[in-house]
């Protein structure tokens, strides 16, 4: 498959590697939108939020919790953000599942 984020879990691409285990991979984003800012896939290809069922959501429950790990880890304790971009009007531009984790400064509400 044709997906950049399945080269990256695959290693045919490298990546700035936050955490990994056998089912998420996390990775700083190549363009940080904030002094903290990362990126956390499942492994196996989802295209997008709009594609989680119930057969395949387990996966995003851990994600949050292994979000919840990293900021622990990095010390992320005044807060950070959970995004998830869907389709073109969502603003994605990357067709594998994916979370960004943004934190490091106060970030504005509602999103522009
Ligand atoms: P989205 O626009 O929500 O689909 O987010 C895709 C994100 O992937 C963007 O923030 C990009 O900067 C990021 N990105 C694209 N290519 C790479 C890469 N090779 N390594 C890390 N992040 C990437």
């Amino acid at each position: 498959m044709d997906c950049l984020f399945c080269k990256i879990t695959a290693g045919e691409i490298p990546c700035k590697k936050v955490y990994e285990d056998d089912q998420v991979l996390a990775f700083y984003d190549v363009d940080p939108q904030a002094p903290v800012h990362f990126l956390v896939i499942p492994k196996a290809h989802i295209a997008s939020p709009a594609d989680i069922t119930p057969e395949n959501s387990a996966v995003v429950a851990h994600i949050f919790a292994v979000i919840a790990r990293l900021a622990r880890e990095l010390g992320l304790e005044k807060g950070y953000r959970v995004v998830t971009n869907c389709g073109a009007d969502g603003g994605q531009s990357v067709p594998h599942l994916h979370f960004h984790v943004l934190a490091g400064r106060s970030l504005a509400w509602p999103p522009g």
